[in-house]
């Protein structure tokens, strides 16, 4: 058996390739059971039950032979693991809040295909409806109910949303709430923020935090300068720096965009005043406020972040956990600025794959799920239980740690903190990160690859997942 049968399709090996990775039929498969994603964990055998000792070496091959294939061996950069360094590991299968890689090694995932899976990887509800679905089909190219319940769905739940545009991807989202944000103001510049994050625009490439910074990339070549001129950055969490642009670009920014919890920098959560005092200044200036909510949507509460602070801000992106693991992003807000997106206006925005029945599909049956009583309540328990219990093992073991969570979201920076924007995020021991983040892989707990990203719990952890957690953070520091 190789690859095509590791992949399940019946491709012929490129014959120009020259690393063959050689998979093991028995190293595939693994049982599975009929039980809902919170107790799949248990139910759930590993690749190799007698497995005991930790290699990488299928995924040294095949990650050899990537690197012929794809730059750099990946489809997005930071899964390459440059800044932590060592050997990425390639992924097999996942199920609940475990997954499982081509050696056959097991791991507590706490990055949820960065940030889908809450409610646990290949929850079985969701993916019986999507099997329901697909005998329907895969894609219409033309509109079908399964959008109208989704778009009523998102509607209800996130407060500023009154109308909403389904696309592919957070960057989509992004891109598109850029260009509507300029039609419906007349203006072109933007604020951003550093080490924000809203996907790989051209506009958005200037300080954009999470694989740029990852990578030690200022910026990168190829984006016009014409294309980020207008775009004026700001450090995060400094209101007077804002006001300041406001005051020397007077009548010409369209709009202030943000994560509003930064997840892209590390975890970082806005000062109490920060989200008010953009509302206030936004609003006193005829600019737009933008909340990109691509992974805080859902995710810090149903009605996302701008629920649980009490914000609403003009429009909102979002993506990730609303397409419930497939290819999703949506952008939305107050009617009046949404009926300028075509065919209702004229700004122009499309997309082939919008809207697919698939991607509606499991973006319904996960928020169904977190719509049900206490599931935000538990994600709070679990993450606060993890973030306190990883702490609290660094402090012991005499090392600078700081961190936090709100509900299924948190993060753990490498000094001593506190951490409000980009550049107390850089003050962090890197390199001791990267130390910790191979020692807790080997211990099987597989964390977000870079120091400057959040990390994700799902429904699907259990107390157990957190104890294993803690016990091995507690033995890693102990080695650094
Ligand atoms: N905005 C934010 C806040 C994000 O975190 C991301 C992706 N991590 C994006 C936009 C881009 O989303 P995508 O990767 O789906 O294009």
């Amino acid at each position: 058996r190789d690859i095509e049968a590791m992949a399940g399709v019946g491709l012929s090996w490129p014959s120009k390739l020259t690393h063959r990775p050689n998979f093991t039929a028995s190293s595939l498969s693994r049982s599975s059971s009929g039980c809902s994603s919170r107790c799949a964990v248990k139910m759930t055998a590993t690749v190799d039950d007698k497995k005991t000792t930790f290699t990488l070496k299928k995924s040294k091959e095949a990650f050899n032979a990537a690197k012929e294939l794809m730059p750099g061996g990946v489809n997005s950069p930071v899964r390459a693991f440059r800044s932590v360094g060592g050997q990425p590991i390639l992924i097999d299968s996942v199920k609940g809040s475990h997954m499982w890689d081509i050696d056959g090694n097991e791991f507590i995932d706490y990055v949820g295909s960065w940030g889908p899976a809450i409610i646990g990887h290949a929850d079985d509800e969701v993916l019986a409806a999507l099997a329901e679905t697909m005998k329907k089909g895969t894609s219409f190219g033309a509109p079908c109910l399964l959008e109208n319940v989704l778009a009523e769905m998102v509607i209800s739940a996130v407060p500023s949303i009154e109308m909403v545009r389904f696309v592919n991807s957070g960057t989509e989202a992004c891109m598109g709430v850029l260009r509507l944000a300029r039609a419906f103001t007349g203006c072109e510049k933007i604020i951003k923020f550093e080490g924000c994050y809203h996907g790989h625009a051209d506009p958005y490439l200037v300080k954009a935090g999470s694989g740029v910074a990852t990578l030690g990339l200022p910026d990168s070549p190829g984006v016009p300068k014409a294309a980020t001129a207008p775009t004026l950055s700001s450090p995060y969490n400094d209101i007077a720096d804002v006001e300041l642009l406001f005051e020397t670009n007077k009548g010409e920014i369209a709009a202030v965009i943000l994560e509003p919890v930064v997840g892209n920098s590390g975890f970082i959560t806005p000062k109490p005043d920060f989200l008010n005092a953009l509302r206030r200044i936004t609003q006193e200036n005829g600019a737009l406020l933008i909340f990109d909510e691509v992974m805080t949507g859902f995710r810090l509460s149903y009605g996302g972040a701008q629920e649980y602070f009490g914000i609403t801000p003009d429009l909102t992106t979002l993506g990730k956990i609303i397409g419930g693991g497939l290819p999703v992003g949506a952008y939305g807000g107050r009617r009046e600025i949404m009926e300028m997106v075509a065919p209702a206006g004229p700004m122009y925005q499309a997309g082939t794959l919008s809207g697919n029945p698939l991607a509606m599909t499991a973006g319904i049956h996960t928020l169904k799920r977190l719509k049900e009583p206490g599931q935000y309540d538990y994600l709070d328990k679990i993450t606060s239980e993890l973030v306190q219990g990883i702490l609290n093992a660094g402090k012991k073991a005499g090392h600078a740690v700081c961190g936090g969570y709100i509900s299924g979201m948190f993060g753990f920076f490498f000094t001593e903190g506190p951490v409000f924007n980009f550049e107390d995020a850089k003050k962090s021991d890197t390199a001791k990160f990267a130390r910790f983040f191979r020692g807790m892989l080997e211990e099987g707990v597989y964390f977000a690859p870079s120091q400057f990203e959040a990390g994700f719990t799902s429904l699907a952890h259990t107390s157990e997942d957190i104890r294993r957690t803690i016990a091995a953070a507690e033995k890693v520091f102990k080695q650094l």
